[in-house]
Order: structure tokens, then sequence, then C-alpha cells
């Protein structure tokens, strides 16, 4: 856990890219949600526009003021999300401005880059764009289910290897491969097969696939850890009703490998909203690009991730009314600075109160 916790803090950022106009006022900066704050879906809501406009200079104080977006989304590289947002908000989105829920696990290749990784969810289609991602990060030897599964066929016989993975395969002696982690990279998409999976891996002797140790053995030994890309118990799409996230993904497998395994250590790290580590990258980022250490807003449409995390981490924030959010529900679980209707309403609030 130790050496975990250290190599995260060593996380590197990106030197500063952009810099406001003037350092004559306060610095400050903005760490934006996108759903429910600057989109809807795949709308995007007018407001938005006006609020980036007012932090690329079109402000009263004709300053700039740098900004990054953190989500809990992902399942894709950070350049293809710059370019949508680029698209989306008439600015050029840097790959540096983003984060995603699976953009902290950046800080584990120090740990795992050389070493065996099991990947677990993401988008299928195209085959191997999540494997890409990863790769993209500095992983040398990620793994993934398709692997696995199309190795040893009847490790989930209640399904066949796709065969649209093929060409994407990683056809190697697995019997010769010592994983060291498992990373959820994004949701499963296939939690039975992921969860007999993970659960083979974990009980395994040395990481090898096809090998158990007894649950007195697992006893004995340190664990090895899973990566949590976030902790999203539930989200929200075109259905009605809420769907099944990460963390329900998490509490599954958790409970049973501890049925399994009569209890064996489990070890796992979340990345993502709000967790510490996510805020603490993102703090670094906005370091770099204000060129100082500026006073932090989020904003933000759920208390539960983005307010909470803010809080946690000692930055202000605006809670927004366009998305989870709802005064009719009563006040939020985690209080924010202040509340507004909407994104332009709390961009301008807040320049409002560090600069007039
Ligand atoms: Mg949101």
């Amino acid at each position: 856990m130790l050496s975990i916790r250290a190599a995260l803090s060593r996380a590197s950022v990106p030197r500063a890219f952009s810099r406001p106009l003037s350092t004559a006022v306060k610095p400050i900066a903005i760490a934006f949600d996108i759903d429910g704050v600057l989109k809807h879906g795949e709308h995007v809501l007018p407001e938005a526009h006006r609020a980036i406009q007012m932090l690329e200079g079109k402000n009263p104080w004709n300053r700039r003021v740098p900004y990054i977006f953190v989500t809990n989304g992902g399942g894709q590289s950070e350049d293809v999300r710059a370019q949508r947002l680029s698209k989306d908000l008439g600015v050029t989105v840097d790959p540096r401005q983003v984060v995603l829920s699976h953009t902290v696990m950046q800080s584990l290749v120090g740990s795992y880059g050389d070493k065996p990784v099991l990947m677990l969810g993401g988008p299928d289609l195209p085959p191997g764009s999540s494997r890409a991602v990863l790769e993209g990060y500095g992983f040398k030897h990620v793994y993934t289910a398709h692997d696995l599964h199309a190795y040893a066929p009847p490790s989930w016989p209640y399904a066949d290897p796709k065969p649209e993975q093929e060409a994407a395969l990683r056809r190697v002696d697995f019997s010769q491969v010592n994983f060291a982690a498992i990373l959820v990279f994004h949701d499963s998409r296939e939690w039975g097969r992921d969860i007999q999976l993970a659960v083979d891996i974990l009980r395994s002797r040395d990481g090898i696939f096809g090998t158990v140790l007894t649950n007195e053995e697992l006893k004995q030994r340190p664990p090895i850890p899973v990566f949590f890309s976030h902790a999203d118990l539930l989200w929200g799409n075109e259905h009605n009703v809420a769907r099944l996230g990460q963390r329900a993904f998490r509490i599954a497998l958790e409970a049973v490998f501890n049925r399994v395994t009569d209890n064996a250590p489990f070890e796992a790290i979340t990345f993502g909203k709000p967790e510490n580590v996510t805020y603490e990258y993102a703090a670094g980022l906005l370091k770099n690009f204000a060129g100082s250490d500026p006073t932090v807003w989020m904003i933000g449409d759920n208390p539960a991730s983005d307010i909470h995390g803010a809080n946690d981490y000692g930055w202000s924030s605006a809670l927004v009314r366009t998305g989870v959010f709802r005064d009719v529900e009563g006040p939020p679980a985690h209080k924010p600075t202040f509340i507004a209707d909407n994104v332009e309403q709390a961009i301008s609030e807040i320049l409002k109160r560090e600069w007039s």
C-alpha cells in the first residue's frame, strides 16, 4: 500500500502551456465538470459558450483564467476528448486540460509500467482502442479479458470468445505471465466474465492465470492490487432509471472474492472524483497553467462527487442547477460555496467575488 501511495505522490504533470494575460490580479483557476454543467448528453448548453468566453478574456477585467475539465467519464484518450470539447465549445482545448477518470492512472506507470497488468472495462470497439489508451500512458504489458478468454475459452464457458476481437488479441503463453495488478480502466462491459477473471488473478500463485492458492496461502501473501478508475454507484443516460456504475461492479467483485476466499485481503484504490488523488493531480495541472498557486473553483452539478471532492481538497465550489442537483430534493449533502442557476452565472459570480 505504501509503495503505491508513494508512486502516486510522484505523479508528474505537464508544463504550463497557457498563462493568464496578467498577474496583476489574484490568480484564480477553474475546474469544470462536463456533464450537467457544460453539456446534457450530446447537447451543449448555450451558457457554456458564454462561460468559456468569459474565461478566455471577455470579462470586465479583460483577464484570461486558466481552466481544466475534470470528469468521471472516460473510455477514450484525452486527445479524443479534447478534440470533442474543442468542437463543442468553440475554443482550442489542449489534451492536457482534460482529466478523465483514468487519466490519473498515469501515476501508476512508475510502479507497473514494465509489469504485466490485466485491464478490465472500457469500450470493446474499435477492438484494441481501450488498451491503446493505457499503452499511451506508458504501460508496456497490458492484457485484456479478451486475451485471457481466447487463450482459455473454458475459463468463461458461458460465451464464446468474440471473433471481432481476433485481430486485436495478444496471443502469449499466459503460464509465463505474472500479473502484478488489475486496472479497471472504465466500466465493465461484461460483469460475469470480468468478475470471474479478476477473481482468478487475485487467487493465483504469483499472478499466473490458471493457478490457484489456498485461502490460507492467500492470507499470507500481499494481495495483488485492483485499481478502479472511478467510484460512481449510479449514473444517468437516456434510460428512465439510473444505471449501475463502476462502484457497483467493485461491490460485486469484492463480495464474490470475499466469499470464495473466506475474506482474504482485498486491496483496492479508486481514482476519479471525489477521490483526493484526482484533485491533487488536477491542482498540479492548474498550478502549472496559472504559473503560481491559484485559488481554485470547482464547478459541478453533483454534490456527492464534484462538491464533496472540492470540499475535501480545500477548493471553493459552485453547484449548478442544470444537472443532478435539484432544489426540490432539499439542501445538497455536500455544501458548496454557492449555488448558481447555470455555469455562466457561476463564472460571473466567481469573477465578481475574487476580483471586485
Ligand atoms: Mg456532472
